[in-house]
């Protein structure tokens, strides 16, 4: 296993699986998702392969049965897509794959093929003893998640919903990975919360005309006016359960008091995960593409913007209300929400994590945090099925981790994936 995760981590990312399009069609995931299903068939699975409507895109689905069928099945899915790299601005080409000073470099080293050659190489292992786990295990390995998973998580949940048939937990990406405090104490971070998605589209209309003239209704003044008022905007401070849990955790761990009432002094001390972890203090608004006008001299009629919103679990609504005082009359605002998803830290699943992470790191403790990001636990939580973020990583502390996703010169250690082969191992045998 020690050896097979390094080999598949390396092998998954010279398959490159650029996900380029925000708008679907056709996929790169296939040659991955072969990779995968050949190394499941050689142990023995029965391996269902699909693709969505789209050609290449791929999704490998396999299951383990466990002893236990009064359990509902225990999920451990990941995607095989990831974000483009340009090779002109690393230190390794990023589809090497290369493993060079102890880590494995290259795109999707942490996002996220690093975790699937720890869930494939545990698999294996666990179908060359004949295992028999204590429930049911359903590995998923799916295309077009840095898309949305609309020819992944989306369109399985809803196309082949049979394939999780008895799925109650899943784990996958964003959490598992560990923190190092200042004397040295290590804590993993569980996400148990996701901030929801609001992808508004802003239009301003206005008088079309000749450029030369007079004008006082101009639709791309009117559009820049509004996306100022939403940069300059900060949403209120909302201190959520999983947030306070993490931030009292790591209180008790360094011995530093957290005033609850003050929680931005707390994450501005948390050095690297300040950025992760401020970013689920409140709700964010974050204008990201702008489009008007065809002609220098001409006005245009309309000009529209595109808004990346996140919000905090529950806050849809007040979201919606909020933005719409901030951007005044006049800017008509279409929404695509992704409501966000949010689970206890408590369950035999978290205290099995517990026991896996406690017996290779004696001492560590877990904590529950909330991503300010998005992944395919959304698509699954249609389904009734309830998400951790657990691809358990142990890191040096200088590394910045939450700086790698989707960063230049991604990288995992090597030591990480051997250690979270053996913690995923265990998880999996008392899951
Ligand atoms: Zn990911």
């Amino acid at each position: 296993m020690s050896d097979e995760v390094v080999r598949f981590a390396s092998e998954l990312i010279a398959i490159d699986t650029t996900n380029a399009s925000d708008s679907g069609g056709p996929g790169t995931e296939r040659p991955a998702a072969e990779y995968v299903a050949e190394k499941l068939t050689e142990v023995g699975y029965d391996v269902t392969y699909v693709e969505s409507g789209a050609p290449g895109r791929g999704n490998v689905i396999a299951r383990l049965t466990g002893s236990d069928q009064s359990r509902g099945a225990l999920l451990v899915h990941g995607h095989l897509d990831v974000v483009p790299a340009d090779a002109t601005e690393w230190s390794v080409h990023p589809f090497s794959g290369e493993v060079r000073d102890g880590f494995v470099w290259g795109r999707g080293a942490v996002d996220m093929k690093g975790t699937l050659a720890m869930s494939l190489a545990v698999a294996r292992q666990l179908k060359r003893e004949n295992v028999v786990p204590p429930r049911d295990l359903i590995f998923a390995y799916v295309a077009d998640e840095e898309a949305g998973g609309l020819n992944g998580a989306r369109w399985l949940v809803d196309n082949r919903p049979e394939l999780f048939e008895g799925a109650t937990e899943a784990i996958s990406e964003v959490g598992g990975f560990s923190v190092t405090t200042g004397d040295g104490a290590r804590a993993y971070l569980v996400e148990t919360a996701e901030k929801g998605v609001a992808w508004l589209r802003l239009t301003a209309r206005g008088t079309a005309g000749h450029a030369s003239l007079l004008h006082d209704d101009n639709a791309v003044a009117k559009l820049a006016a509004a996306i100022t008022r939403l940069d300059r905007h900060r949403f209120p401070l909302v201190l959520t359960g999983p947030v306070r849990e993490l931030l009292e955790g790591l209180a008790e761990m360094t011995g530093i008091p957290f005033d609850p009432d003050d929680p931005e002094a707390a994450v501005a001390r948390l050095g690297h995960l300040s950025r992760l972890v401020g970013a689920t203090l409140r709700d964010t608004a974050t204008v990201t593409m702008v489009e008007a006008g065809y002609k220098a001299n001409v006005v245009p009629s309309t000009a529209r913007a595109t808004v990346d919103g996140r919000m905090l679990p529950g806050r849809e609504a007040t979201f919606e209300a909020e933005l719409a005082t901030v951007l005044g009359p006049g800017i008509e605002r279409e929404y695509l929400f992704m409501p966000g998803v949010e689970t206890s830290f408590t369950g035999s699943l978290v205290d099995a994590m517990a026991a896996a992470v406690g017996a290779e790191d004696p001492g560590a403790r877990l904590l529950p945090y909330m991503l300010s990001a998005s992944t395919d636990a959304k698509a699954f939580q249609r389904l009734g099925i309830r998400h951790l973020g657990f691809s358990p990583l142990r890191l040096p502390p200088e590394l910045d981790f939450t700086s790698l996703f989707h960063g230049v010169d991604e990288r995992v250690p090597v030591d990480g994936l051997r250690f979270g082969v053996r913690v995923l191992d265990r998880l999996l045998r008392n899951c």
